[in-house]
Parts: C-alpha cells; sequence; structure tokens
C-alpha cells in the first residue's frame, strides 16, 4: 500500500501507552498505522529517519494574538492597564490594517511552528488574513475576531464584527486547517447586550467562544461594584457558558466559579508568563482539576511574554504550580505534557482529531532531537520534555501529515524575508513612536 509518509524508528509518545521505538504511517493528513516494520507494509512517498527523536503530537496553544508579533519587546516591565493604553493600542490604531496582519501574522505562525505548535487559538482582528498566513504557513488555527463595544480595526460597531465572522465561517468551511471562533476581548471592553450576541452566534455557528477573564484582581474588583457578581457568575448570568467557551487567563475564581466552568465544561487556558511577567498574579490550579475543569496552556502575545515557547510554559507552570502547592508531586511530567497537547485540544472541542497519537487522527507531529549535550542521558521523555529540552531542539513538524519544518528549516516560507519585514515594520513603529 502507498502512503505519503513514514516516520520511522523514533521514540513515540502514544497516550496513555509507556514511550516505545515505533515507526508511524501517514496518509491523506492522517495516522494510518503505528507500529514496528511498517517500512515493510507500506511504500512511502517520504521517509523520515526519528531514531534518537522523540516523536510527539503537536503543542496545542489555546491562547494566543499571533499578529501581535511586531509588537515583542515593544513595551516591558508596565502593569496590565498602562502597557495596553499608553503602548500597544496607539500603535494597533496606527498600524493595523489587512496587509500589516497578514504580514504580521505570517511572523507568527512561523515563530508557533519553530516552537512546535501545530495548532493555536487566536484572538485578533482581520481573521481572514491571518487564516491566508496560517495557511500559507502550513499551521492549523481557530482564530477568534475579537469583537468590542467601540470602533476597532476596521470595524464601526459589533454587529460588523458579527457579520464578518459569519461570512469567515461560511469562507472557510471546507478548510482543513482553519476555524473560525467568536473572540468577545473581555467584560470590561464588551458590555452585555455584546456578550449575548456574540454567545448566541457562536451558538448559531457552532464554533468556539474565547474570552480574556478574570486576568486581575482588577477586573473582578470591578465586575463586583458594577454587577454585584464575580466575572464567571456574572458571564453564567448571561449564559455564557452554554456554549464551547475557552477562557483565558481564569486567575482569580472562587469555588462557586470553579463549579460553574465544570458544570458547563468551559475549559481554562493557563498563561502563566504572561501572567507572571504583567504581574497579574497566580493561584493554585489544584482545585481547577479536582472540580474537574479541563485545563490547557496558552503563550499569549508576544507582546506581552514575550515568546512563543510551549516548552517554556510547561516547565514554568509545572514549576510554579508545585511551588503555590508547597508539593512537589503536583502536576507530574506526563500531565504538563498532557495539559499542553491533548488539554489543549479538548478546549478547542477538537480532541477527537488532535492533541494525541492514535490511528485516525491528524498527523500533527513533533520530532525533537535528544542526542545533544543537554539532552542526555535520558531516562523518561517526559522529564526531558518539561524540565530539559528547549525549543531549539524540536527539528521537524508535521501538520495535517505535511511536513512544514525539516531540521528547523521552514519549508513553505522563506524566513530571510520574514526577518526582513519585521524589521522594517520596526523602523516604522519606532518613528512613530518618537513623534508621539
Ligand atoms: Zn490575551
Amino acid at each position: 500500500m502507498n502512503i505519503d509518509l513514514l516516520i520511522k524508528n523514533g521514540l513515540a509518545l502514544e497516550y496513555d501507552k509507556e514511550p516505545t521505538i515505533n515507526s508511524i504511517a501517514i496518509l491523506n493528513g492522517k495516522i494510518l498505522d503505528i507500529g514496528k516494520d511498517l517500512e515493510q507494509k507500506y511504500k512511502a512517498s517520504q521517509i523520515i529517519d526519528a531514531a534518537d527523536k522523540i516523536v510527539m503530537p503537536g503543542f496545542v496553544n489555546t491562547h494566543s494574538h499571533v499578529a501581535m508579533s511586531y509588537f515583542k519587546g515593544l513595551a516591558d516591565d508596565l502593569p496590565l492597564q498602562e502597557w495596553l493604553s499608553k503602548h500597544i493600542w496607539p500603535v494597533e490604531a496606527k498600524f493595523l490594517s489587512a496587509e500589516f496582519v497578514e504580514d504580521a501574522a505570517l511572523y507568527g505562525c512561523a515563530e508557533m511552528i519553530k516552537n512546535g505548535i501545530t495548532t493555536f487559538s487566536d484572538m485578533y482582528f482581520f481573521g481572514d488574513q491571518t487564516a491566508k498566513s496560517a495557511e500559507k504557513v502550513g499551521i492549523r488555527a481557530v482564530l477568534g475576531e475579537g469583537v468590542l463595544d467601540y470602533p476597532v480595526a476596521n470595524y464601526q460597531n459589533a454587529d460588523e464584527i458579527f457579520a464578518y465572522i459569519k461570512k469567515m465561517h461560511h469562507k472557510y468551511l471546507k478548510s482543513e486547517l482553519i476555524d473560525f471562533a467568536v473572540a468577545p476581548h473581555a467584560i470590561y471592553t464588551c458590555g452585555k447586550e455584546n456578550l449575548i450576541k456574540a454567545k448566541n452566534l457562536a451558538q448559531e455557528l457552532g464554533i468556539l467562544l474565547h474570552i480574556h477573564l478574570s486576568e486581575t484582581k482588577k477586573e473582578v474588583a470591578d465586575c463586583i461594584n458594577k454587577t454585584g457578581m464575580r466575572p464567571v457568575e456574572y458571564l453564567d448570568s448571561l449564559g455564557f457558558f452554554e456554549g464551547n467557551v475557552v477562557v483565558a487567563h481564569a486567575i482569580w475564581l472562587n469555588e462557586n466559579e470553579q463549579n460553574i466552568l465544570a458544570k458547563n465544561n468551559t475549559s481554562v487556558s493557563i498563561n502563566t508568563s504572561s501572567n507572571l511577567k504583567l504581574a497579574s498574579g497566580f493561584n493554585s490550579f489544584r482545585s481547577y482539576i479536582e472540580h474537574g475543569i479541563n485545563l490547557s496552556l496558552g503563550t499569549d502575545g508576544v507582546a506581552s511574554n514575550n515568546n512563543l515557547s510551549m516548552l517554556q510554559e510547561i516547565s514554568l507552570t509545572a514549576k510554579l504550580q508545585k511551588a503555590l502547592n508547597d508539593d512537589p508531586t503536583f502536576l507530574p511530567d506526563k500531565d504538563m505534557i498532557k495539559i499542553a497537547t491533548i488539554g489543549g485540544a479538548k478546549a478547542l472541542h477538537k480532541s477527537n482529531q488532535i492533541g494525541s497519537f492514535e490511528i485516525g487522527k491528524k498527523a500533527d507531529i513533533i520530532l525533537i532531537d535528544v542526542n545533544n549535550i543537554e539532552t542526555q542521558p535520558m531516562y523518561d521523555p517526559y522529564s526531558q520534555l518539561v524540565y530539559s529540552l528547549s525549543s531549539e531542539q524540536i527539528k521537524d513538524v508535521i501538520i495535517n501529515g505535511k511536513i512544514v519544518m525539516k531540521n528547523r528549516q521552514l519549508i513553505n516560507i522563506d524566513a530571510k524575508e520574514l526577518i526582513e519585514k519585521a524589521k522594517y515594520y520596526q523602523k516604522k513603529i519606532i518613528k512613530f513612536n518618537s513623534m508621539k
């Protein structure tokens, strides 16, 4: 039988199985077979020798702003509100255009792949352009079009955004890589009316709702002052959690709020780096897990992280959670990898397609070289992934059965061109800031 791709002799991390040297046969974008001696069984158009490599499902990044890639390092060491209102929003007001987003998203998608991310869930504007860039790079994406009460990007009001989402949903309905989502920015930028409209639209189209929630203590205090309820309770009173929802950050949830999310099968996207850097705070997620809330990991945008390393996010989250719980046994390495892969897939309601190695699932696979000084000896690949490896060791990335990075070289785009363009925009942004 002919197949498209054979990944042979890698240390395969199959879901809930012991790591085993195995080969993987890929046909039509999906995993056809996993086992030994597949070379005899199939005739492959392409073969990757994965000896000395970990072969695992790609990371699922559940919260990002991919087109903010040119704002990396633009403003640091500031509180969230000041960072947004004095730095990010002014440059966005000046530069946001379809062309800018397409370029910046292309860069961001490339950076995601270099970090082993095979699916990301985004929140931004000009989703059509982001979709084009994601397809060009070859990455899977759930693109949440941002919803705010006031004019933003190319929209005069939220109704225009809702109409756009509907249009995009239909435009990309048959896309192998792209889904659209409704992404009300936050409860402090979106009023009751638009939150309800957002929820209704997501339910009507059967797509995801993606929102920033309970990111800072101020947000919680303001919400209580305004509504008499905490953020999750407030959204619940609007019926917001009836659909498929991912809440990003969700740091400050009390018992009742955790019960609400668990009852509604709402997932949380943990963004540890961003929360630490903006000093939004941190909380133990132990009781979230005990309540049965599905956890996933997000990098947030590079403007607030400032990188897209899922391995760093995994490592940082594991260590922080252990320290917070005064318990080194909390969130062991295997559990952390699940959060970053199948947890993300569940959050995006795609766990029947991605997030683990199983026959019939999409072939979204990363190969990690462990034959290095930094990564030997290797007693346990999960331990290496959480505590030792860096993105530099992620060598090959396969998405939807296609190789999109080979030996750290991007296949579908010219990295040099991307870098030149980033420098070009950097100059323009510096000039704008100097005239402010
Ligand atoms: Zn965010």
